[in-house]
């Protein structure tokens, strides 16, 4: 079993609302319906909001309807919400009459309109199985179905990383070509790697092998309770480490050289915390170069970052001498 966990809030059913998630679960849309009077229901509860029977039965619906209302979120509801930004929070009515609280997804932020027609999208949110209910626009040509759990998102980004990178054009340059190398530094980084999920599975496996398992990393219910950050966060050299995994897209290629020496780092600083179940990724900028006797060494720098956070995660100043 895979211990996949994200700080995103997930619904947690109850004996009343259990079979509209169940339903969910099986691509299916289900509402409450009296019996008594005909009356659709939502939030589900135990009795009719317009004639109090009990008398209520869960029916199937299409899960067309239009947009009664929405907001775009300029700050995320939760830092965990940092990858969906801007979030598209949106009320929906369903054509039964009864609203819905939902998100839009597959959408523009200018071809958002109140009253327009629109459909459901069945999301499943968390590698435990739970869906999610989306809308999109009726007329959108998008999937029914789509999977945004971190693992499915972090494959998706594999493949754009790779097509991105078979599409570069890599200039070589020589490593012993002092003004070329030089040329090389900038302030602007690289394009984004491919992401990888930070999931327990892999920190406990870290915690393991370093020795390192202190609660913070190892403990989720003791986190929950007790972090600051709401549950485990990865250790910061797990974090560094990884960055093996990330592939940058360089339009670079340094040639020529007989040997090259990793130095280790000029810097290295852990200003935000990956949560447990964050995708990460890199990008990454040549700091500096500078001609010694020994050969030429470059400074890289390189940025990992939780997908959406602003503040990097790991700064690492990589030092390679050519040679
Ligand atoms: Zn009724």
């Amino acid at each position: 079993m895979t211990s996949m966990s994200t700080n995103k809030p997930m619904p947690m059913p109850t004996a009343i609302s259990a079979p509209f998630w169940d339903g969910l679960k099986e691509g299916r849309l289900t509402i409450p319906h009296c019996k008594s009077c005909g009356h659709w229901i939502f939030f589900p509860r135990r009795h009719c909001d317009k004639c109090w029977s009990q008398d209520l039965e869960w029916k199937e619906v299409k899960g067309a309807g239009t947009l009664y209302t929405y907001t775009l979120t300029r700050v995320p509801t939760l830092p965990d919400f940092a990858d969906e930004m801007p979030q598209k929070l949106a009320v929906v009515e369903l054509d039964e009459g009864v609203r819905i609280n939902t998100t839009l997804v597959g959408m523009d932020e200018s071809e958002i309109k109140v009253g327009m027609r629109v459909k459901p999208v069945f999301d499943t949110a968390h590698s435990d199985g739970t869906v999610l209910l989306r809308f999109t626009a009726a007329d959108n040509d998008f999937p029914a179905h789509i999977d945004s759990t971190p693992a499915a998102l972090a494959a998706a980004s594999a493949a754009q990383a790779d097509a991105a990178a078979a599409a570069v054009s890599k200039r070589q340059v020589r490593f012993d070509d002092e003004a070329a190398m030089k040329a090389l530094v900038s302030d602007t980084y690289s394009d984004w790697s491919n992401q990888i999920v930070v999931d327990q599975e892999l920190i406990n496996e870290f915690a393991q092998l370093s020795g390192d398992d202190y609660w913070i990393h190892t403990d989720p219910e003791r986190a929950r309770a007790q972090s600051p950050f709401g549950g485990t966060i990865a250790h910061g050299a797990l974090v560094q480490v990884l960055q093996s995994r990330l592939r940058v897209a360089l339009d670079f290629e340094v040639v020529g050289f007989n040997n090259m020496v990793n130095y280790g780092s000029d810097r290295l600083r852990f200003p935000a915390p990956v949560p447990a179940g964050s995708r990460i990724h890199a990008r990454t900028r040549v700091k500096a170069v500078e001609k010694l006797p020994k050969g030429m060494q470059m400074t890289l720098e390189i940025v990992t970052h939780v997908v959406g956070n602003e503040r990097p995660s790991v700064i690492n100043d990589l030092v390679i001498l050519y040679m």
